[in-house]
This record gives structure tokens, sequence and C-alpha cells, in this order.
């Protein structure tokens, strides 16, 4: 077994490095300069803010210098094998903060244990940062060094790199780094327009994510035999066109919220009320982007093979999170829109996949 047993020490160690990576992260973030946010609708807090979206720039030299110091120095490795002591601080870390957090922002009124969980403020800032937009940055590249350190400890200890290996690093690597490329269009997201910043979040972006989206790599490392060859086109295929559903399905919302007149597949959109899109893919299902990213999350999980049930919980676990959060935001927008979001619903029938669901 190549991960190592936690100790107090390496508790304490990982407990150190993770907070390390978060202030510099913040720190970053705060003086990099990036592109001025752009006209169009935002959550009301975010949009008094001048956000700054440089977090390719962040993930890019985070990866290319996790690179450079692995083969300079080594120590990438030591991320995938304190799995279990990273686990551990990734939980004291997000109570700590949540509690901070929590007492910050309870200021004047009666303190609720719900509001601990599901959070006082929809978007509480610190130093001019939005907190919530911030914290995508520590979770998705803390996702990705993870992601790399489990190719990392496979390279120390077999002196190769295997093709599920490869393929599950680009598969992996491309998501977040699509993630960042589109990074101002969370502003569109139902977890920055409508959840309250509380320990629910804060753990699934400093716990969940970097932790638990990370276990198809684990299992691809410890993937006994090889990947037939014959298995990676349709692996291949069934990614690459989940990634074009997802991506294209966030990026033609996102610029009908910057730009509602701009064309979608090369036509001019058609709207229901002027409102809601219903060109491109959100003519054909209401929840296209979510169906993409679960085939991606499946298909990089297929490369683990099946000698363990356990990476499967990752796109199951997805799935239903999708599955209910699509019913949450179709109740959410039936009352925001009312008829429009009926009539809407006519031209879209389904959500996430036809005459299914
Ligand atoms: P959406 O990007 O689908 O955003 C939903 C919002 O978009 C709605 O509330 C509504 O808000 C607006 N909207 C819906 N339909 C239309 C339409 N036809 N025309 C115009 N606006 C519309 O969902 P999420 O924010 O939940 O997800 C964003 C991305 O994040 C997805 O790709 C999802 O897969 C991913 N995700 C990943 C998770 C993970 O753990 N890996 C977890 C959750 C999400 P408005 O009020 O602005 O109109």
């Amino acid at each position: 077994m190549p991960f190592a047993q936690p100790t107090l020490l390496s508790v304490g160690r990982a407990t150190a490095g993770y907070a390390s990576f978060i202030v510099a992260l913040f720190i970053l973030s705060m003086l990099l300069p990036g592109p001025a946010r752009a006209a169009g609708s935002a959550p009301p807090a975010a949009s008094r803010r001048q956000d700054r979206w440089s977090g390719l720039v962040l993930f890019g030299s985070s990866v290319i210098g996790a690179i450079a110091a692995e083969f300079a120095v080594g120590g990438l490795a030591a991320l995938a094998r304190h799995y279990w002591s990273l686990l551990v601080a990734a939980n004291l870390l997000a109570l700590a903060a949540s509690v901070a957090l929590f007492v910050a922002t309870s200021t004047g009124k009666r303190r609720q244990i719900g509001d601990f969980f599901f959070g006082n403020a929809r978007n509480p800032a610190l130093c001019g940062l939005d907190l919530k937009l911030f914290s995508y940055r520590p979770s998705l590249i803390g996702l990705a060094l993870l992601n790399l350190s489990v190719a990392a400890l496979q390279w120390r200890t077999t002196g190769r790199i295997t093709l599920a290996m490869a393929l599950y690093q680009i598969f992996t690597l491309l998501y977040v780094a699509n993630y960042f490329h589109f990074e101002r269009g969370m502003r569109f997201t139902w977890d920055i327009i409508e959840e309250r910043f509380g320990w629910s979040l804060v753990w699934g972006d400093y716990v969940l994510v970097p932790a638990f989206y990370c276990l198809p790599g684990l299992y691809v490392l410890l993937r006994p035999d090889a990947l037939p060859i014959a298995a990676v086109p349709p692996i291949a295929a069934a990614y690459t066109f989940g990634f074009w559903l997802f991506r294209g399905a966030n990026q033609q919302k996102h610029r009908f919220k910057e730009m509602p007149t701009a064309p979608i597949w090369g036509r001019p959109a058609n709207t229901v009320g002027g409102r809601l899109l219903v060109s491109g893919f959100w003519g054909i299902g209401r929840k296209l982007n979510y169906t993409g990213e679960f085939l991606m999350y499946l298909n990089w999980t297929l490369l683990a093979g099946f000698h363990s049930w356990i990476p499967y919980c990752v796109p199951v676990w997805l799935l239903g999170l999708l599955a209910h959060r699509a019913a949450r935001d179709d109740r959410r927008c039936r009352a925001k829109y009312g008829e429009l979001w009926d009539e809407y619903c006519r031209h879209a029938r389904f959500r996430m996949f036809p005459f299914l669901y």
C-alpha cells in the first residue's frame, strides 16, 4: 500500500501545508490583476466588487510549479502518500474556517445551529475578495495537485506512468483548466446566486472536492491490470462528448447572460420572453451541462477498471447531487419566471436524460 498511516506529526504538517497553500492563493488572488468584471447580471454583493478573474494564471502556475518542483527536488508524491493526513487536516481547517465565518457573519442576530451549517451570508468578503468565489481556487487547484501527485507517486514507486494514469491526468487537468477558463461564468451559477456560505459549502470546497473527487485517480494508481487498448476509443469519445455538452451548455448560458443578442450556433438566440434561452443546448434539455459533467466523471472513473467499487462512489454521488439540484433549480426558476418557465419547459421537455429525467 503506497499510502502512509497518519500520525500526529504528519497531520500537523499537512494542516500547516494546506493552510499555507490557501493563504498563498488568497494573497496572490488579491495581488494579481485580472480582467475586470464584465457588464451583465451578477449576484448583488459580488456586483459591487471588482472581482479579479485570475484563476487560470494561478492554476497554470501551480501546475507548472508543482511539476517543475517534482523534477527538481521531488516531493509532489508526498501529497498522495499522505492522503489520510491531508484528509484529517482538511476537515480540521474546514471546521475552523466555518466557525470563524459563522462568528464573523452572525453579528446582531440570534445564533442558530442551522445557520452554522448553511451559513448566515450569501457573499461574505474578506479584503475585497468574495470568499465563496475565492474558495473554488484552493478547492480545484488542490484537486489538480492531488491528482498530479498520484501520477508522481506512480512514477516514484514503479518508474513508469501507465496509459490509464496518463489519460486520467489529461482528462482531469482539462476539466479543471476549463473551469478556470470560464471562472467568470461562476457568477451565474446556483451556488453563487442562491446558496449561503456556511459549513456545508466550506466543507464541500475544502474537503469534498479535493479529497473525494481524487478517489478515481487513487484507484487508477492501485489498478492491478493494464487498461485494454480497445477500451480507449469509447472512453475517450464518451469523455469528449461529455466535455462538449458541459462546456458548450455553460458557455452558451454565460454568453447569453452577458450579451443576450449574441448568436448561438451561428443563429440569433431564441428566447422565451427575452429572459430564458431556448437555443443551442438549452433548447434541447434544461440541464445538459449536468449531463455532460456526469459523463466526464464516469469516463475518467472507468480508467480505474473494476477491481473496486469505491471510485464509482464519485460519479454516483455526482449523479445524485446533480439530479437533486436540477429539481431544486426547476422549483427556483418556476418561482422566479412563472409562466415563462412553463413555456420554456414545453420547449425543453427533459432535464438531464431524454425521456428519463
Ligand atoms: P446552471 O449553470 O444550470 O444554472 C442554473 C441557473 O441558470 C438557473 O437558476 C437560472 O438562473 C439560469 N437558467 C436556467 N435555465 C436557463 C435558460 N434556459 N436561460 C437562461 N438562464 C437559465 O446550474 P449550476 O449553477 O447548478 O451549475 C453550474 C455548473 O457547475 C454545471 O456545469 C454543473 O454541472 C457544475 N456543478 C458541479 C458540481 C460538482 O460538484 N462537480 C456541483 C454543482 C454544479 P437565473 O436566475 O440567473 O436565470
